[in-house]
């Protein structure tokens, strides 16, 4: 069975996408099954592993919103072992369009439940707000992984979505369990970063992931190539520390079971 990840924080620009991307991907590269779903209406996560949006006729609205089922809207992607269910922008109006609708909070989930056992990881990228998108996604998650950005008011913010994760163990998700916390855009040339991830680990301890995202040119710049880093720049640093990070959650994987 799939193991399904949400990457979730709801400040924005604090390294989801990226982390979502070249995760997955370097999960793949590693020959495991991957699944990567965007629910972020700017499906960024969609075009920056080279799936064209408008080539999509199907989109994760219509298995949220119209029951469409997951394994008719997944497409495969230029990363072999890695499929994704892209997003498009009609996605923005889910949201709104999800209220009315009976068990709304677990659309994800049951699409999810459908094709979990084609895959080994499915890794859900989060748009940054905390609203049913999102509650879709933790529902649908044994797992949540939480960028945080070495930046002075990195801890800001992460107790609301600390809330939202245990609003969903109890009434939604009880085996919800938080994956690891990765620092990331860490600029190697000031403190400031080494001392926003002390403050971190004293929050989260050993659930902060010993690779520590460094701020690299070529992870900003593959996305505009459609490709993750391990594509795009096999030998920068920025792909090197995420191969590290999924070999580390692999392994942490592999120690709770
Ligand atoms: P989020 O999904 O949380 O909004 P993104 O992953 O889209 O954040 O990152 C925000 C911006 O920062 C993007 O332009 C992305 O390319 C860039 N970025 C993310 N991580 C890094 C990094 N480690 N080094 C350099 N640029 C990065
Ligand atoms: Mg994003």
């Amino acid at each position: 069975m799939g193991k399904v990840i949400s990457i979730a924080n709801q400040k924005g620009g604090v390294g989801k996408t990226t982390t979502a991307v070249n995760l997955s991907a370097c999960l793949a590269h590693l020959n495991y099954k991957v699944l990567l779903v965007d629910i972020d209406p700017q499906g960024n996560a969609t075009s920056g592993i080279g799936v064209e949006k408008g080539d999509m006729d199907r989109c994760v609205y219509d298995v949220l919103v119209d029951d469409v089922k997951a394994k008719d809207v997944k497409t495969s992607t230029i990363v072999s072992n890695l499929d994704a269910i892209p997003a498009t922008i009609q996605l923005a109006g889910a949201e709104i369009e999800l209220v009315p609708i009976i068990s709304r909070e677990v659309k994800l989930k049951k699409a999810l439940d459908e094709i979990k056992s084609d895959y080994d990881y499915i890794i859900i990228d989060c748009p940054p707000s905390l609203g049913l998108l999102t509650l879709n996604a933790l529902t649908a998650s044994d797992s949540v992984l939480i960028p945080v950005q070495c930046e002075y008011y990195a801890l800001e913010g992460l107790s609301q979505l600390l809330n939202t994760v245990r609003l969903v163990q109890k009434h939604m998700n009880h085996d919800l369990m938080i994956e690891g916390v990765l620092m990331t855009m860490l600029d190697a040339r000031t403190n400031l970063g080494i001392q926003v991830i002390e403050e971190v680990k004293k929050y989260f301890r050993d659930r902060v992931y010993r690779s520590i995202i460094p701020r690299n040119v070529r992870l900003s710049e593959a996305p505009s190539h459609g490709r993750p880093a391990i594509l795009y720049d096999a030998k920068s640093r920025g792909a090197e520390v995420y191969l590290d990070l999924a070999k580390e959650v692999i392994v942490n994987g592999e120690r709770v079971r």
